[in-house]
This record gives structure tokens, C-alpha cells and sequence, in this order.
């Protein structure tokens, strides 16, 4: 492995054992990660998993039931004492833009500086403007421009300040998947250039993998991993991590070994091994690369679905009743529903829960 989770030492930001919700109880329970100086962060999870309630607790507009919150080494929140936002040096960015309408791009981007003169303002306002690649359109008004430009100009307004720490709260949600794509490695490198630490809610782990440098997967206000995006796809720690990063399903299998699985798709081996007994039940991740198309192969599943994508088919095969897996092939390997078609598992990363 050669990605590495940073040392104690360089951290920014730190986040021990996190509760916070809304009036009795906690939304978000025993949250804990650190982000080092410079890197970009990710809450990554489905809709209503508490990402968006974590933010609020980070920039100061929720109150903690439990934990503390620290930057830079000072705690900025603690049950009962909460650092007011303005005094946190923390930008923020919305999904809906949030940009005044009334104010030119100009100033909407230099709104918060205030203890600039004019001058000194006007330049600070260029420099970042250009760095978005907005400098032509300062004067223009919010309603003029497109949806990827108003993010920009966001961005650009949040970083006016000279935050420690942006976060962004699914920024890109409102525009279409190519400007999504191409607008999320710009403020990558904008956010690298500038050397600001960043924290990136989103439910779209594309953008995670693209953007991120550590990620945590959440699920019902809980943490379920928190890790660079390789291991969470190779090495998931757990059954919803597994399922919700990448694409797949499980089959059922018995362990032969520590690194060898017994299934309907025949005896899987892996580059890893396990601490199960012979003999135990378990759970096997199949995703839709695993699986490869092999004329001479004894192991002859039905077609029970296909998708077509143009320069690939999705199939879904069925062995038996218990296992169903999805292959992903080129277009030109082209079967027909309830064809059975030769194939071979090819995993090197062996992932597998023991059955509960
Ligand atoms: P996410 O951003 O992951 O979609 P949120 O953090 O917004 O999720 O919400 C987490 C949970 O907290 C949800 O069940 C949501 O209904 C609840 N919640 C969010 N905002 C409020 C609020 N202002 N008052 C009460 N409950 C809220
Ligand atoms: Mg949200």
C-alpha cells in the first residue's frame, strides 16, 4: 500500500466522539475522524444519513451533545460551549449557490472582506476570480450566469476570507454529470493550489473517489469506515461498505481456508487471508468486473437481465435461486435473455463477511 493516513501531528481537524441531532437525541452518535493540513475530506452516504447535520456541528450552527470538535489544536466545540461561526475561520458552500442576487459577481465575492480598503479589496476580489477562471465576468449579476459559474463564484466568495477549512455541502448536486465531473477536479486543484483543507459532503461516490483524499462512509449518523477511497473499495470493512462503494452483490459461499471460498461460481482463492474456521458460512462480494467470459468454462449461468451501455453490457446471472451476480462485458459479447453463457470468477481481492 502506498497511500498512507497522515500522523497525529498534522492534523487540522478533529473530531472525537461526535453526537449532535436536533432537540432529544443525537441524529449523528460517537462520530470520530481527523483530516490533515491540506487535505480534502469527504462525508460520503445516502440521503438523510446525518452528512449535512455533521457540517452544521463543524461550522458552528449546531450545538454537540457529545465530543469535542478541535482545529487547529483548539477546541471550537464542546457540550454547552460552542465557538460562535463567524469566529472560526470556516468557509461554506451550498448546493443552491446562495449567491446575493442583487450584488454583481464582484461583490458577491468580496461580501466578506471587510477589514480590506477598497483597493486592497478590488485585487483580492480579481485574484480569486481569476483563480475560478470568473475575471471577465465581474460585473456581471448572479442571474447571468450558468449553474457551474454561480458554484464557482461560491467558492471563490468562501475562500475571500482566508478560511482554514472549506466545507462544502453537495455542491455539485444542481448541475448536469459532465460539468459535475469537470467542476469537482477544478476545485480540487484549486483547493491543492491554495493549500486549504476542505470537507466534501456528497452521496455520489464518483465525486468522492475524484475529489477526496480520505473519505468516511456514513450510514444512520455512524461512521462505517473512514479511509482512502482504494481501501474502501478493495478492502470495505464491513457489508453496507462493501455494497454502497462500488458495484456488486453477494453470494453465498463455505470457507475452505483462510483465503479460499467454496461457492456455486466454484472455489474462489484470494490475496487475503481470513480468520474463519473451515467450514463457516459466509457471504461473498461479487462485483461486476470479477467476472470474465470464458468459453471453456464449465460454470454455464442464465441470463436473467441485461442492460445495455454502449461500449459495455450489464448482465445479471443466475446460477441457482440464492445466487444471482452481475458481470460487466464489452458490447460485442452479446448474449440473449435466458442464454447460458460460460463464465469465470477472476477476484484477486477476495472480500467476504462471515454469515450472521
Ligand atoms: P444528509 O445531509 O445526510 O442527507 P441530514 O444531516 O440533513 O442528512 O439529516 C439527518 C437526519 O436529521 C434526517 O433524519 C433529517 O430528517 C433530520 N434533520 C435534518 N435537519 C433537521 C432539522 N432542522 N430539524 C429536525 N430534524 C432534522
Ligand atoms: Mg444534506
Amino acid at each position: 500500500m502506498t497511500e498512507r493516513l497522515a500522523q497525529p501531528a498534522d492534523w487540522l481537524l478533529e473530531v472525537n466522539n461526535l453526537s449532535c441531532g436536533y432537540g432529544e437525541g443525537s441524529v449523528v452518535k460517537d462520530v470520530s475522524f481527523a483530516l490533515s493540513h491540506g487535505d480534502i475530506g469527504c462525508l460520503l452516504g445516502p440521503s438523510g444519513c446525518g452528512k449535512s447535520t455533521i457540517l452544521r456541528a463543524l461550522a458552528g450552527f449546531l450545538p454537540i451533545n457529545t465530543g469535542e470538535i478541535r482545529l487547529q489544536s483548539n477546541s471550537i466545540s464542546l457540550p454547552g460551549r460552542t465557538l460562535a461561526p463567524e469566529k472560526r475561520r470556516i468557509g461554506m458552500v451550498f448546493q443552491d449557490y446562495a449567491l446575493f442576487p442583487h450584488l454583481t459577481i464582484a461583490e458577491n465575492v468580496g461580501f466578506g472582506l471587510r477589514h480590506e480598503n477598497r483597493a486592497e479589496k478590488r485585487q483580492k476580489v480579481m485574484e480569486l476570480l481569476q483563480l475560478v477562471h470568473l475575471q471577465d465576468l465581474a460585473e456581471h449579476y448572479p442571474h447571468e450566469l450558468s449553474g457551474g459559474q454561480q458554484q464557482r463564484v461560491a467558492l471563490a466568495r468562501a475562500l475571500a476570507p482566508e478560511p482554514t477549512l472549506i466545507l462544502l455541502d453537495e455542491p455539485f448536486s444542481n448541475l448536469d454529470a459532465d460539468l459535475r465531473r469537470r467542476l469537482s477536479l477544478d476545485v480540487r486543484e484549486i483547493l491543492k493550489t491554495l493549500g486549504i483543507s476542505a470537507i466534501l459532503v456528497t452521496h455520489d461516490q464518483q465525486e468522492a473517489f475524484a475529489m477526496c483524499d480520505q473519505v468516511a462512509v456514513l450510514k444512520d449518523g455512524g461512521i462505517q469506515q473512514w479511509d482512502v477511497p482504494y481501501n474502501l473499495y478493495h478492502e470495505p470493512a464491513n457489508r453496507f461498505v462493501a455494497s454502497f462503494v462500488g458495484q456488486g452483490g453477494f453470494i453465498p459461499g463455505k470457507a475452505l481456508g483462510p483465503d479460499t471460498i467454496e461457492s456455486e461460481l466454484g472455489v474462489i482463492h484470494g490475496n487475503r487471508a481470513y480468520r474463519w474456521e473451515p467450514g463457516t458460512l459466509v457471504d461473498v462480494l461479487i462485483r461486476p468486473d470479477d467476472i470474465v467470459y470464458d468459453a471453456e468454462s464449465d460454470l454455464k449461468p442464465r441470463v436473467v437481465e441485461k442492460t445495455f451501455a454502449g461500449t459495455s453490457t450489464l448482465y445479471r446471472f443466475r446460477c441457482s435461486e440464492d445466487t444471482e451476480f452481475e458481470a460487466l462485458f464489452r458490447s460485442h459479447l452479446d448474449f440473449y435473455l435466458g442464454e447460458h453463457v460460460p463464465v469465470r470468477v477472476e477476484a484477486d481481492h477476495l472480500i467476504a463477511f462471515e454469515r450472521i
